[in-house]
This record gives structure tokens, C-alpha cells and sequence, in this order.
């Protein structure tokens, strides 16, 4: 059972905010936050790259970031509390509480204003973010324009939110290798076919992802339970330096890239 399936259509009751650094993205401080979050019904929760958010009554959204280390746990009522419970939410039916959990405290929560933007009701404060490949509406080709309009290296490119979102370093490692481009590529060099085959790898990658996870659409960035499964299974080039290549043999190479790395296959990932 997902995220939504548990919090949708109930009722906000008694919100305790246990460290300020949870909420710091709302400026106007833990008493308006919790105040304002009480009584509000959640109407539906959605996701934009590696935000989510509940829509609630009224016309406002409760919007989180996991940052790095950041979990939605779903306990029921008493259950005893984490060494890292941060934000707890419970509702007015005595249902399991939701609970924010982040031992670094990189993630957190604003309560944000809807706007509507392609006719779709978006938290004002990710209005910027693109859709994700997995989102029914992805417009697939007129990414593939906008990608080739860019004049950055190919994996800058997956990264950059404005223009896709969802893909993160690992994904986007593994849909190059799939696609067989270098991450430096220049994006304006690129054939619309090769463009729309690494944008389909990165797809086909979430989708295995999500797979792997079992549950819903959060999986991706939220696991009830806690985990990420797609971490377990088989990569084939992210940190796997020095192994054979599953294609050709040749050892997997890392490359510094943004203060992380890029794992390709020098053989089957020619440089240009
Ligand atoms: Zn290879």
C-alpha cells in the first residue's frame, strides 16, 4: 500500500514539529505551520521530481523535500518514536500517524500556495520543476527538442531539472551506458534519435526502479518501509569501477563530475 493510499481523504489533527531545521523552508516558524496544517483535509498527494506533496483543502499544499537521508514512515498510533522522528502528522481518526524520520535533517516541509500551470495545480515553489519521464503528460519529443537546444555536456543535461526531472547521478550512469553515450557529449551533436533512445533508457531504469520498490508511484524517492530497493539489484556501470563491462568486458571507468562521478564503459561509451 502506498503513501497516498494511507493519507488521502483524511483529516489533519495535532502536527508536532520536534527540530526546527525540518521546517526552516517555512519562514513563518513552527506555530504557523502546525496551526495552519490543523483541521485541513488531504485531498491527494503528487510528486515532481524529488518533491512531494499532499494537496490539502482550501488551495494549499504541505510540500516536502527527503533531501538525502529523508523517510515518510506510515506507524500506527503509539508506536514507539525514531531516534531521528522529526515531524510527526496525526489525523483526527486515530489511523496511523505519519511520521518525517531524517538522521541529517537535509529534507523537510513548507506549506506552499497552489498555482495552476499547464492546467495542472502545482505548488508555487516547484512550478519550475519539468515533468518526470514516468508522469502520464511527459511530453517526450518536445523534450527531446529542448535537450538538443542545450549547449551542455549530455549528463548536465539529464540532471537539469528545468528540463526533465527524476533523473539522478545513478539513473542517469546507467541510461548512458544502456544508450552507449559518453556523459560528456555535447547535447547539441546529438541525432533526436540517439536523444530520445538515453531519455527512454532513463525511463525504462526509473520503471525497473519502481519495479523493484513494488508499491506505487513514490517509490522512487519514498519506501513506507524505509528502503530503497533499487540500490540491492545489479548495476551496470554505477560503482562498479574496475569491473567488466556486462556488454564487452572492458573494465567500468569513473570520471569526477560535479563533485560525484560518472561510471561508463570507455569501449561501448566513446567520448564523441
Ligand atoms: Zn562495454
Amino acid at each position: 500500500m502506498g503513501l497516498d493510499e494511507h493519507i488521502t481523504g483524511r483529516t489533519l489533527a495535532k502536527v508536532e514539529v520536534f527540530h526546527p531545521r525540518a521546517i526552516r523552508r517555512h519562514l513563518l516558524g513552527a506555530g504557523d505551520f502546525v496551526g495552519r496544517l490543523s483541521g485541513r483535509e488531504v485531498v491527494a498527494m503528487s510528486r515532481r521530481g524529488k518533491y512531494l506533496w499532499f494537496e490539502l483543502s482550501e488551495g494549499l499544499a504541505l510540500l516536502a523535500h527527503l533531501g538525502m537521508s529523508g523517510q515518510l514512515l506510515i506507524q500506527p498510533d503509539g508506536a514507539p518514536d525514531e531516534k531521528h522522528l522529526r515531524v510527526r502528522f496525526r489525523f483526527d481518526d486515530d489511523g496511523p500517524e505519519l511520521r518525517f524520520v531524517d538522521q541529517r535533517t537535509f529534507g523537510g516541509f513548507l506549506i506552499d500556495d497552489l498555482v495552476t500551470v499547464d492546467g495542472t495545480a502545482l505548488p508555487a515553489a516547484v512550478a519550475h520543476i519539468a515533468r518526470d519521464p514516468m508522469d502520464p503528460k511527459f511530453d517526450a519529443a518536445g523534450t527531446v527538442r529542448a535537450l538538443r537546444r542545450k549547449r551542455t555536456e549530455l549528463k548536465r543535461a539529464l540532471l537539469d531539472q528545468t528540463l526533465v526531472s527524476g533523473i539522478g547521478n545513478i539513473y542517469a550512469d546507467e541510461a548512458l551506458w544502456r544508450a552507449r553515450l559518453h556523459w560528456s557529449r555535447a547535447t547539441e551533436r546529438l541525432s533526436a534519435a540517439k536523444a530520445n533512445e538515453v531519455l527512454t533508457a532513463a525511463t525504462d531504469v526509473m520503471r525497473e526502479a519502481l519495479d523493484q520498490g513494488g508499491t506505487s508511484f513514490d517509490a522512487l524517492y519514498v519506501n513506507v518501509n524505509g528502503q530503497s530497493g533499487y540500490f540491492d539489484r545489479a548495476l551496470a556501470v554505477y560503482g562498479q569501477e574496475g569491473l567488466p563491462c556486462g556488454r564487452c568486458g572492458t573494465a567500468i571507468r569513473r570520471e569526477p563530475f560535479m563533485n560525484r562521478s560518472s561510471y561508463f564503459c570507455p569501449r561501448c561509451q566513446r567520448r564523441s
